[in-house]
């Protein structure tokens, strides 16, 4: 595989032989520059409904394959993943503008250790069901079984990892998947179904649809797809979980967050900065669980400022291929007037302090790139709790301090929000820890760290930040669904209709 620019394809269903069609097309944008990277073909009704075709073609073998041998093949495509690591990573640099040193050792890495995660469990008896005695006469026995031909649906932050988050349990639970990725990064989706062809995926197991909402929408409401997965906005995934519910289709929503960092009186300032600027600026600060609201003891305030302004320093934008940059643009134009918006917003509507960044570009950044999307990593201090910066999503590198005075006052100003995404805690007492975290309401939840999510470890949001779980031995669950069977063997039936 090699990285290639030319158009894409309309779409890609394992098969060279589908002839693609499409509704027009727009070109993906570098926004490390702003320069064009290639053309996407949007898909057409007619496109996608061949997609689904093909899923609902390849289900039949592909669900009745044993478990060990679908794992056999996906572990082919994870070894695939990892050889290839260095290109697909590139791919990612150029589409979301992510640095190479971040895509490079997570994006791939952790969707190939979800989906090893998933072939590995489901051959060693993840899909079996339970089995008992209900009486002397009489036995239960369930299974689990795929759901059918299922929709993944992308959001543009971490495009390879969520596509293969979505499918690796899917397939290997038995389904098929028709995924569409984010109009914004679409470039990873030719590259992940090649990875599945070569791995030996059969055709039509594994397919890919382009286009924005209009072709999410048609997904979603098409009578052939059993499951939505969705990530994306809480606004979008309203919209498509009230869809899907509109027929009756499995749902899982992995949606935004709001989240709250609680730094507790005895945390140690360094670790604190640290584990705040891992949950404001990693990824140019476009990840979901983004610890976004920090609450930090109002006898800190002083120290932990100026402690964030020196490590502040430590952030380099530059050169998206230079091993030392460790911060990118965001990920489009759109993108980047919305956090401007908000910046603005901090500065001349809540009236908040503005501790460091702004509005303007980064200095300094080499001259191929002022086109780029970029904006600075940002603080406000002296926040308050109704400030719309506070409250809404923003989904770049701006961070909100706000000070407490007691845990409980901090815990109850954290959970005052409908989101639930994620949380943490930062402090030495590890009993006061486990405490604090008991009492937030968050469904992905740190102490002393932020941001690692293992494939082992099932994560999503309560609240409007979503519904279900991925990854984890639950994660499995939310593909298949049960059959119970009750064997009666004593030979007679119980019946109301005995002659009397
Ligand atoms: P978005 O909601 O704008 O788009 C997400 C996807 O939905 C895109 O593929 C888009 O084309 C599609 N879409 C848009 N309208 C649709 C419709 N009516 N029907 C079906 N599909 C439709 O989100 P985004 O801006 O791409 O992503 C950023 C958001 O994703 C943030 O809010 C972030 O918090 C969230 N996110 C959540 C998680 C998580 O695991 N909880 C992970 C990553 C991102």
């Amino acid at each position: 595989m090699g990285f290639r620019d030319a158009d894409r394809h309309t779409f890609y269903a394992g098969s060279p032989q589908l002839s693609a069609d499409s509704s027009g097309s727009y070109e993906s944008i570098d926004p490390s520059n702003g320069k064009p990277i290639c053309k996407i073909n949007n898909s057409s009704p007619k496109s996608i409904d061949a997609a689904i075709q093909s899923a609902q073609k390849a289900f039949p073998e592909w669900s009745s394959k044993p478990p060990i041998e679908r794992a056999r093949i996906l572990q082919r495509a994870v070894a695939l993943l990892r050889e290839h690591n260095d290109n697909l990573a590139r791919i990612e640099t150029f589409d979301t503008g992510k640095p190479y040193s971040e895509t490079s050792a997570v994006d791939i890495v952790t969707g190939a250790d979800v989906l090893e995660y998933f072939a590995n469990l489901v051959a060693s008896g993840g899909l079996n069901g339970e089995s008992f005695r209900l009486r002397p006469s009489a036995s239960v026995y369930t299974s689990k079984e795929p759901l059918g031909v299922c929709a993944g649906i992308g959001a543009w932050n971490y495009p390879i990892q969520i596509a293969l988050w979505k499918s690796a349990p899917c397939l290997a639970a038995g389904n098929c998947m028709v995924y569409k990725p984010s109009e914004f990064t679409p470039l990873h989706a030719e590259y992940l179904a090649d990875v599945y062809r070569q791995a030996g995926v059969p055709d039509g197991v594994f397919n890919v649809v382009y286009g924005s909402g209009e072709v999410g929408a048609y997904l979603t409401k098409h009578p052939a797809i059993a499951k939505v997965s969705f990530t994306g906005q809480v606004s979008t995934g309203k919209k498509v979980a009230g869809a899907a519910a509109g027929e009756m289709k499995y749902v899982t929503m992995e949606l935004g967050g709001k989240s709250p960092l609680v730094v507790l009186p005895d945390a140690e300032v360094d670790q604190a900065v640290d584990v705040a600027m891992m949950a404001n600026f990693y990824s140019t600060g476009q990840v979901c669980t983004n610890g976004t609201r920090v609450f930090v003891p109002r006898v800190m305030k002083k120290s932990f400022e100026s402690a964030l302004l020196e490590k502040v320093k430590f952030v380099r934008p530059g050169d998206l291929f230079d091993m030392d940059t460790n911060f990118g643009p965001l990920s489009s134009k759109v993108h980047q007037d919305k956090v401007i918006r908000y910046i603005h917003h901090g500065i001349e509507q809540d009236k908040a302090t503005l501790l460091c960044g702004g509005v303007e570009p980064p200095v300094n950044l080499p001259a191929g790139l002022k086109s780029g999307y970029w904006v600075q990593p940002t603080v406000f201090t002296d926040c308050k709790d109704d400030m719309t910066i506070v409250k809404e999503e923003i989904f770049g590198p701006v961070m909100t301090i706000l000070t407490y005075d007691t845990i409980d006052e901090a815990i109850t100003r954290a959970n005052a929000t409908e989101l639930g995404l994620a949380a943490g805690v930062v402090g030495r007492d590890i009993d006061r820890c486990h405490d604090t975290i008991a009492r937030l309401q968050a469904g992905i939840t740190w102490v002393n760290t932020w941001g690692e999510s293992p494939a082992e470890m099932a994560v999503g949001g309560w609240k409007q930040s979503g519904v279900g779980v991925e990854n984890g031995r639950r994660g499995l669950e939310a593909w298949v669904r049960n059959k119970s069977t009750l064997v009666e063997m004593g030979g007679s039936v119980p019946t109301v209709f005995a002659k009397l």
